[in-house]
């Protein structure tokens, strides 16, 4: 593609040279220390698809940086070696360079395994382990200093044995000293480290002195700063002291791999960022440093990437997230099937294991995580064992992914929905308020099955348990979905909620049903939704109802509105966003009675009842699995019409699109193999004892 040319041009990064401009950021991974050979063939995976500089995630370089219970990378001492250089050496294997984040986390570490005193620029509350952890930073003295510059020194020697070519001075996302350090927030010491910004910078630049003293001849090393904290004058500012900052140390790193703080602003969602947001904010660093500038915006697009390194903002495309949903990315690029790009739908479900300590996933790639565990390749797929033909029924995200992967298998597929549009509840969900990225959910899997020979759609087909026997099915896959509870149970109370029947009470169904047909049913002002969902479809309707001139209350039993998206990153972003439509959020209240124009609420504290006045109330509750279909279907398994029949995704268990996408992919990997259901269906990763 010589459009393209100019991705895969080689750029030389101080004593090392990256094969191509698609550079893997460091990203979080919950494989880390804990999980090495899952983190190397993950890792690995990604440099065979053409990520020329492959990085870790942020690595612990001493026990002060305890970063537990989250798992991050580790390198205290020589021990810590081995593990690491599993990926490096993966990494090799294709011609790639390997980059370590080496960290000292400072007031970001609450040192919660190791038990030492957290140290910071000075005495206050730590921000790591949970957030609000009730201990405080000891003030980093003279011989702190020392000890953290010896540390990273070592820690850099470490990483050279172990194998990086790439060595990082990691002073972004508020996380790491360095970066504290830089903070007047975080720093008002009044030694040579405090108070101006040569004194503040002193620390960075002594670190990237001791490393590139240490490994430069060998290694590069790389700074990651972040340009701009996007907390306006209380913060670092891209036009004020980043510039500054850049500007006196520009030349002393051999690259600049800038970004935009805290993690919820960089890692932003496609709900609240497009492609490319960081640009305004990191286009400056380029004309400050002649060294390579590095910088990440969720490009999925190769004429994005193009643009961005034309246009001079960058010279490496940077990527977490788009190199999680495709490793292959690049390579599908450089092979002229840029249309095969499996694109990142921005919606941060690979972030949200990191905080729960579990391996990576992903919405898009359920290969993501399990490379090493369960042996799967995004690219490749073991070739079918039989020569079955296989019936799915459901075209949502379950049954897509499922044809699709037994599609790749070499399987003939029908895939049949009651629908005249595929995409079961994606088709419908990406036409919520900044969802329209979700749709490629759907996309991707329609252009790859339209590739596929075997596999034959048949939107508008409702099927019954008959019309399966009578199309002659002998394997089928039944991927029917879920439907919104009418009666508002959730798992706050266990029971319907009284009085749902009334009129004006409807589902999130209803209010998609509307979207998809262009209406709008309600007529009444005010709305409650009663969220005892907690994702993102409350928030959402919340947002839907308030665009369109409701009055709306958002109650929920949980103490935030849409609570879990804590883990997405996205939950102060929607809480802020609802405080702007008007929507008044009413948290730790269940709904005790739904009235003809008013609704009780009951504190979940003491139960304490509150009317609310009510035209309309929408009910997120609990789903319902539909699974006629498939309850149809079992006896003619029993006595033999059928060879095979399995229930998949929101049908068998409703949850995220990541777990039907996931749910699917599984159902097509286990076609035809003899899976057997006392084993552990995973390898696990043993040490030694000691
Ligand atoms: P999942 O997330 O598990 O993929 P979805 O709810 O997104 O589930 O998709 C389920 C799809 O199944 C919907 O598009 C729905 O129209 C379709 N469906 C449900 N029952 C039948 C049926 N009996 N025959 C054909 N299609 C059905
Ligand atoms: Fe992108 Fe979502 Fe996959 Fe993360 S989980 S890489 S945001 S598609």
């Amino acid at each position: 593609m010589a459009d393209y040319d100019v991705l895969f041009e080689p750029v030389r990064i101080g004593p090392k040279v990256a094969p191509n401009r698609f550079y893997q950021v460091p990203h979080c991974n919950g494989l880390g220390h804990l999980r090495p050979a899952a983190l190397a063939a993950m890792r690995g995976i990604k440099a065979e698809g053409g990520w020329g500089v492959v990085c870790t995630e942020e690595v612990e370089i001493h026990p002060t940086s305890d970063l537990s219970p989250y798992v991050e990378g580790r390198l205290w001492d020589d021990a810590d070696v081995p593990g690491l250089r599993l990926m490096t050496d993966a990494v090799h294997e294709h011609g790639s360079l390997a980059g370590i984040e080496l960290t000292h986390a400072g007031l970001d570490s609450a040192n919660d395994y190791s038990r030492l005193t957290p140290i910071g620029p000075r005495s206050e509350g730590v921000l790591g382990g949970g957030g609000y952890e009730p201990r405080q930073t000891r003030a980093m003295t003279k011989r702190d200093i020392a000890d953290v510059r010896r540390w990273h020194r070592n820690a850099a020697v470490r990483a050279r044995e172990a194998g990086f070519d790439i060595v990082y001075c990691y002073a972004a996302h508020g996380l790491t000293l360095p970066m504290q350090m830089l903070s007047r927030r975080h720093n008002d010491r009044t030694d040579d480290y405090g108070g101006s910004l040569v004194n503040r910078v002193r620390f960075l630049r002594e670190i990237i002195e001791d490393t590139k003293d240490a490994v430069g001849d060998d290694c590069a090393v790389a700074v990651r700063l972040a340009v701009d904290e996007l907390l306006g004058p209380e913060g670092i500012t891209h036009d004020g002291e980043a510039t500054e900052i850049v500007g006196l140390l520009a030349e002393l790193p051999d690259l600049w791999d800038v970004n935009v703080s805290g993690w919820s602003n960089d890692s932003a969602t496609s709900r609240f960022a497009p492609e490319g947001h960081q640009e305004p904010y990191i286009a400056f660093v380029k004309s400050l440093t002649t060294k390579p500038v590095v910088g990440v915006g969720r490009y999925t697009s190769p004429d994005s990437m193009v643009s961005a390194v034309r246009r001079g903002v960058l010279d490496l495309i940077g990527a977490a997230r788009p190199s999680i949903a495709d490793p292959h990315l690049p390579r599908k690029i450089r092979e002229g099937r840029a249309d095969r790009i499996r694109e990142c739908i921005g919606c941060n479900i690979c972030v949200a294991t990191d905080p729960k300590s579990l391996p990576i996933r992903c919405t898009q790639n359920p290969t993501m995580g399990e490379e090493w565990r369960r042996g799967w390749h995004p690219e490749r797929i073991e070739v079918r064992r039989s020569t079955a033909d296989v019936m799915v029924v459901g075209g949502g995200p379950a049954g897509l992914e499922a044809a699709r992967a037994l599609g790749e298998r070499g399987h003939r597929v029908r895939l049949l929905d009651a629908r005249s549009r595929l995409g079961g509840r994606v088709d419908r969900e990406a036409l919520l308020p900044g969802l329209a990225a979700w749709r490629r959910v759907v996309d991707w899997r329609l252009g790859e099955i339209g590739r596929l020979d075997g596999v034959e759609l048949y939107p508008a087909s409702a099927m019954s348990a008959d019309d399966v026997l009578q199309a002659g099915a002998r394997d089928v896959v039944v991927a029917t979905g879920a439907l919104w509870r009418r009666d508002g149970r959730g798992r706050a109370t266990g029971r319907s909620v009284d009085g749902y029947g009334l009129d004006g009470v409807c589902t999130p169904d209803d209010l998609l049903d509307d979207l998809v047909a262009g209406t709008w049913s309600l007529t009444g002002e005010r709305v409650i939704v009663y969220d005892d969902d907690h994702y993102v479809m409350g928030g959402l309707l919340a947002e839907l109802l308030a665009r369109h001139g409701h009055q709306v209350v958002l109650v929920t039993p949980a103490p935030l509105a849409s609570y879990w998206t804590q883990y997405t990153l996205e939950q102060e972003l929607i809480e802020a966003r609802l405080r702007a439509l008007g929507v008044r959020v009413v948290p730790r209240v269940v709904l005790a009675r739904i009235g003809i124009d008013t609704v009780v609420t009951e504190s979940v504290l003491d139960g304490e009842r509150a009317e609310l006045a009510r035209d309309h109330v929408v009910l997120v509750g609990d789903r319902a699995p539909v699974t006629t279909l498939y309850d149809d279907l079992t006896p003619a398994l029993t006595d033999g019409r059928l060879d095979s029949l399995r229930l998949v995704g929101d049908a068998d268990a409703p949850g995220l699109i990541a777990h039907a996408v996931f749910a699917g992919h599984l159902a097509a990997r286990e076609f035809g193999a003899d899976v057997d259901p006392d084993a552990v269906p995973f390898r696990r990763e043993r040490f030694a004892l000691p």
